[in-house]
């Protein structure tokens, strides 16, 4: 997909458009489909101020809007399920899991930004910039990206999982949390680790990132290795953790998503060994 952010719409053009209902994304069972035709959906120019255009994939332009902004009568007719996005998202192609998640983050920023922050005047969006503008201070306003860490604690044979309090029942994971102003991504880490399970770890070692648009995370993921003993959850966020077995571990997230991928790539890499 070509990335690119617009406000532009024309009738004459291919267009689609992904429809959310909060962090729901709307789903036609006819279709099969998530990407819905806007002449399906009644819409038109009248829309400018409540969508944006994503990017442009397969020659049509890809807008995002929220189900609220366009009203529920365009939608009576057609047959929907409106699914979690964070139960949709690993079960997506990393293509189509870019489009849905790039969605899903500039409608956010669109919706929480239409106000200028230094005078509280109406932004505008400026298609040169492909950013929203005011004239104050003469200040454009860009997509914000947080930076997380994701990270793997390992041990030879046992890796480092751990219950967040917001998890469903009995799944575990990764340890995760966000970059400080002034951290370097290695000092997040090591700081959250040792926050969320008091241990001290080394050997930081980069593998991959992912996006997240909860409401817009980049995870970095990283390996790091143990040097003090047992994990002690802090009791806050982290309600257990515990050191498992590669051959014998709990429920852990899907594998696309990065903490998937960090855990099976290193049992793969361990059980080669
Ligand atoms: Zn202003």
């Amino acid at each position: 997909m070509l990335l690119k952010r617009f406000i532009e719409f024309d009738n004459l053009k291919e267009n689609s458009f992904i429809l959310f209902n909060g962090d729901a994304i709307l789903y036609d069972n006819l279709t099969k489909s998530y990407l819905f035709d806007p002449k399906s959906l009644y819409l038109d120019s009248n829309y400018e101020k409540y969508r944006i255009g994503i990017g442009i994939k397969d020659g049509k332009c890809i807008y995002a809007i929220q189900l609220k902004d366009i009203g529920t009568k365009n939608i009576s007719n057609l047959d929907l399920d409106q699914i979690d996005l964070r139960f949709m998202l690993p079960q997506l192609s990393s293509d189509e899991f870019q489009l849905v998640s790039r969605a899903k983050q500039l409608l956010h920023w669109l919706v929480s930004n239409r106000y200028c922050s230094y005078c509280g005047n109406k932004n505008i969006f400026e298609s040169k910039e492909e950013a929203l503008y005011c004239s104050c201070i003469n200040t454009y306003t860009y997509p914000t990206i947080s930076p997380c860490i994701i990270t793997l604690v390992t041990n030879g044979n046992k890796i480092l999982l751990a219950r967040n309090k917001l998890f469903p029942e009995g799944m575990f994971s990764a340890l995760a949390g966000f970059i400080e102003a002034g951290e370097t991504a290695e000092e997040a880490l090591v700081r959250e680790v040792k926050e969320e399970v008091n241990i001290e770890v080394s050997n930081i070692r980069y593998f991959a990132s992912q996006s997240w648009p909860f409401p817009s995370q980049l995870m970095l993921g990283y390996y790091c290795e143990c040097l003090t003993g047992n994990p002690e959850p802090d009791g806050e966020e982290i309600e257990e953790a515990d050191w498992f077995d590669i051959n014998n571990l709990p429920n852990i997230p899907p594998p696309t998503s990065i903490a998937g991928k960090l855990i099976n790539s290193y049992i793969e890499d361990h059980l080669q060994l």
